[in-house]
């Protein structure tokens, strides 16, 4: 394929009985996929949206959210999928920077959207999706099919997907037909997926994770297995009814599963591929996970700038106990991706083993971020490589571990201090559940690191004993010099630590 427009007629000439995707009972074959992106790319044509214009979605999943991407991708408009977690400021604010004319809203959020519609000044037009007052099956039944793909510039945004900003506001990334496509390549070239494959999507479809897990499924003629929410219960047992082959978790999803009362009992063994990413993983959920999945895990690595994916550590490395250490690694980089140490003032490449910045180069890039010129200019080199923003290394055999965001390195007396090394020694005390740390104000020192952590359920904790306990593991400069006990750490969707929201008590009214 060169434009997504193509896949859904590519397989309903082929296979138009197999079933495209299947979400609460409701299975839609790859004819009945088509006839329906057609009609609603005639819908959008007739609503008077224009090649560039976005389209927004405010749901929790719903098939209708990759209908409309596909959609998009025959009319030439694009899908600014947006993050439900958010407060409804910010979900205005995304709206609003997306240009958005009409929005498709899930019945959980119609009643925020109301009350938004006074600061929503550009958008026209509100379309309910599902629920007792459902507008879309009505929106698309009005139209003729109509199967113009318009324009044809494999470097056209289709879906416009948010970063999800652990720092400062998200930014649109456009995602481009070449760059999907390259990523469902460079992806299903590795990971086995057929035309027989069953592939759950349980994690966002606003996140690159979720909506990129769709869209390779749907590259290769696989099945899409959509779930509502990612709920950890639901999850593993759709793995099991459903003969699910492929899917992706982030670690905190995982974490809750390792929980789940006879989760062990199941069985799994239709599971082919099982991907975590997108957020670190801690070495206990991991080792439980291995357990329970044994033989399947892919680390992967990966971002929106990229379209998904951007290196796996594999299944063999996983169960390598010579290679324990690689645990710990993002793997490697997959086919068609390049990836650098550089360092990050002076762009120098970095040699084998020297922390640094993580810098990736592949045709699965994005057009860029939607009117933000300063920022695309500034996330790339002239040379096309990203900067990731990622710290890590990368070892003698290639593999790459990621270590901390660039911005939430601790600089203490001039030593850079990776708070992703303290974090993992911290993660693995019996009585600590959660952990973040930070840099915060010293007098003599610039910053020191400091732990905040989340306790076990009636844990016995004794802040010296940990700090001893620390000791013993790391270097004294990189311990924390004090531990604080907080009920939940504040964390984004894709589980990343917030770490400037947990930063700011400590820096008020000093940066
Ligand atoms: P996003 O901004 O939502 O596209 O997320 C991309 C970022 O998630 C990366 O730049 C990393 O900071 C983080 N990330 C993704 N995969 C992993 C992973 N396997 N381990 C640790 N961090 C990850
Ligand atoms: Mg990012």
């Amino acid at each position: 394929f060169t434009h997504v427009a193509a896949i859904p007629a590519y397989w309903e000439a082929r296979q138009p009985d197999a079933i495209a995707m299947r979400f609460a009972g409701i299975d839609r074959t790859w004819a009945q996929l088509a006839q329906r992106v057609r009609r609603n790319a005639a819908a959008q044509r007739a609503a008077g949206l224009v090649p560039g214009d976005r389209v927004a979605v405010l749901d929790l999943n719903h098939p209708s959210c990759l209908e409309l991407t596909l959609a998009c991708a025959q009319a030439g408009t694009a899908n600014a999928v947006v993050n439900f977690r958010l407060a409804p400021p910010e979900i205005a604010y995304v709206i609003n920077d997306a240009k958005a004319r009409v929005l498709f809203v899930g019945p959980e959020f119609a009643g925020a959207v109301d009350a938004l519609r006074p600061s929503l000044p550009m958008l026209e037009r509100v379309i309910r999706v599902g629920g007792p007052q459902d507008e879309y099956e009505g929106w698309l039944a009005a139209q003729e099919p109509d199967p113009t793909v318009y324009p044809a510039d494999p470097d056209h945004c289709f879906l416009q997907l948010y970063t999800s900003g652990t720092t400062g506001f998200p930014k649109g990334a456009m995602l481009t037909h070449r760059g999907m496509l390259a990523h469902s390549r460079h992806l299903s070239a590795t990971q086995s997926y057929r035309t027989s494959s069953r592939v759950q999507v349980a994690m966002p479809l606003f996140h690159v994770g979720g909506t990129s897990t769709a869209l390779v499924a749907l590259t290769v003629g696989a099945s899409v297995i959509l779930m509502r929410t990612p709920d950890p219960v639901a999850a593993l047992q759709m793995l099991e009814a459903e003969k699910i082959t492929h899917t992706f978790f982030v670690p905190a999803l995982m974490a809750a599963m390792n929980q789940v009362p006879g989760a062990a009992a199941r069985d799994y063994s239709s599971l082919e591929v099982l991907c975590y990413g997108a957020s670190p993983m801690p070495l206990p959920v991991l080792r439980a996970s291995l357990a329970l999945f044994p033989g399947v895990l892919y680390q992967v690595y990966g971002m929106t700038e990229q379209s998904g994916a951007v290196s796996l550590l594999g299944p063999e490395d996983h169960a390598n106990p010579a290679v324990a250490h690689r645990l710990i690694s993002a793997g490697k980089p997959i086919t068609g991706v390049e990836i650098e140490i550089h360092e990050p003032a002076t762009g120098e490449l970095l040699p084998p083993g020297t922390p640094g910045e993580i810098w990736v180069r592949s045709e699965q890039r994005m057009g860029g971020y939607w009117g933000k010129p300063e920022a695309t200019a500034a996330a790339f080199t002239p040379d096309g490589w990203l900067r990731s923003g990622d710290g890590g290394h990368m070892d003698a055999d290639g593999y790459i571990y990621i270590t901390d965001r660039i911005k939430d390195l601790i600089i203490s007396g001039g030593e850079n201090i990776y708070p992703a090394e303290i974090e993992r020694v911290l993660a693995e005390h019996p009585a600590i559940q959660d952990v973040a740390v930070i840099g915060v104000p010293d007098e003599r020192w610039g910053e020191v690191p400091k732990a905040v952590v989340v306790l076990r359920p009636g844990a016995d904790f004794d802040p010296q004993e940990t700090l001893a306990w620390c000791r013993e593991r790391i270097a004294a400069f990189k311990c924390p010099k004090t531990i604080d006990v907080v009920d939940a750490l504040p964390r984004n969707p894709t589980g990343k630590i917030l770490k400037k929201d947990l930063r700011k008590p400590y820096w008020e009214g000093r940066e």
